[in-house]
């Protein structure tokens, strides 16, 4: 049976079945880990993982972290964690110092970005940008070719 681990609060948990859009029972995040192969993963015991305030104030704390070391914009580590959370920070734990980021954390950046990334594609593929459009003639002019001739997308 395939175990979940969530990657903010390091909730685990074996399951029967793995469903889309599993969140966290725990921390309320999306997108656990799924692990399959007990090779890769020594402790497959059931954990409850981090208080959810604990997991919210380590992931601000890595945020600011990957912000302060990457040269990210000022709102990065808020809106990332609004992206995450679903949620701005708690006031509590908006002035936590920068922490270094869990590999979980890391993790989870990494699969949004080439989610992203992928999504973007998706859309570009949908909607091809037009590369060249022929400018349309004075009217009546030439008479073999109307409008609609000269407007085709190439
Ligand atoms: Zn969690």
């Amino acid at each position: 049976m395939p175990l979940i681990v969530c990657l903010l609060c390091d909730r685990q948990r074996e399951v029967f079945r793995v469903q889309s859009g599993m969140v966290c029972a725990n921390c309320g995040v999306g997108d656990p880990r799924i692990v399959r192969d007990r090779r890769i993963w020594s402790d497959w015991e059931p954990k409850d993982g981090l208080p959810k305030i604990e997991a919210q104030r380590r992931t601000l704390a890595g945020l600011k972290w990957i912000q302060d070391n990457k040269g990210h914009k000022k709102g990065f580590p808020v809106a990332k964690f609004k992206d995450i959370f679903g949620d701005w920070p708690p006031r509590e734990i908006e002035a936590v110092p920068p922490e270094a980021p869990t590999a979980s954390l890391l993790r989870r950046i990494a699969w949004d970005n080439m989610r992203w990334k992928k999504q973007r594609r998706a859309e570009e593929k949908a909607e091809p940008k037009v590369v060249a459009q022929f400018p349309i003639p004075p009217e009546g002019l030439p008479s073999f070719m109307n409008a609609d001739d000269w407007a085709v997308k190439l």
